[in-house]
């Protein structure tokens, strides 16, 4: 089995290296990952400039791939052949921080597992919910089983698997939940500052998003101690409101 593993940290970061590690019993492990941090990069597809590689000696002596793109550019190279054959399967992270209910929509992290499920390549995204002081064992061990189960064909080729974990030690995780998306509550703040040639300039940011505590989703159980997946698909479509928009007869 092939694994294609990235992350949106940058090539550099412990995380990625501690997924590695944990998957390396599984597989090949292939590794092109950006050289620099592109937290909240989004689903983007680098189009108006070159992409460059580097083949890096990675901390633990073997070699990865690393590109001047974003995660997904990274996923894109490895689908089209930049590390060898085309994977089974794709894991983004370990992600410092947590990426729940909205956040998806942000996250280089979940981006790049989005563009292996546009692929139709099953990816795992894995974040830990945590800013400082990262614990990576549990995200790691929790990896390589979800990984595993994956490989085993269980799941559709277009779907992803994003995945977050407390930041706490093995044995204090309460257990393994299921979930949907929270609702996440963004309070960014503008921050109005002047350059030194006197014209303003902006910083969009605030404190770290709160959520709704529902029972149920990703939200509640990283809150309460708990790993959480949860199944994405690429299909957004409002189904529910299909109906209730043709019976708005809409014609031009
Ligand atoms: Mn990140």
């Amino acid at each position: 089995m092939k694994i294609l593993i990235t992350n949106d940290d940058g090539i550099d970061s412990e995380g990625l290296l501690a997924l590695k590690k944990s998957l390396s019993s599984l597989g090949e492990i292939a590794v092109v990952a950006p050289n620099h941090n592109w937290s909240a990069a989004g689903h983007t597809k680098t189009m108006h400039k070159p992409l460059r590689v580097t083949r890096v000696t990675l901390p633990d002596g073997d070699f990865g791939y690393s590109s001047d793109g974003t995660p997904s550019d990274c996923v894109a190279l490895g689908m089209l052949g930049i590390a060898g054959e085309r994977p089974d399967l794709v894991v983004s992270g370990i992600n410092k921080g947590a990426n729940l209910g909205g956040d998806i929509t942000y996250s280089g992290t979940v981006a790049a597992a989005m563009e292996s499920a546009v692929n139709n390549v099953p990816a795992i995204a894995i974040s830990l919910a945590s800013y400082v002081e990262w614990q990576f064992d549990a995200a790691a061990d929790f990896a390589a089983k979800l990984a595993a189960r994956v490989l085993e064909g269980k799941l559709e080729p277009d779907v992803l698997l994003n995945v977050n974990v407390p930041n706490v030690g093995v044995s204090d995780i309460k257990g393994v939940l299921v979930t949907r998306l929270g609702k996440r509550i963004y309070r960014d703040k503008l921050i109005e500052r002047q350059d030194p040639f006197g014209r303003n300039y902006y910083w969009i940011g605030g404190d770290e998003p709160g959520g709704n505590a529902e029972e149920g989703t990703d939200i509640w159980a990283v809150a309460n101690g708990y790993i959480s997946v949860t199944p994405i698909h690429m299909d957004l479509t409002d189904y529910p409101l299909l109906d209730k928009l043709r019976s708005w007869n809409l014609s031009l």
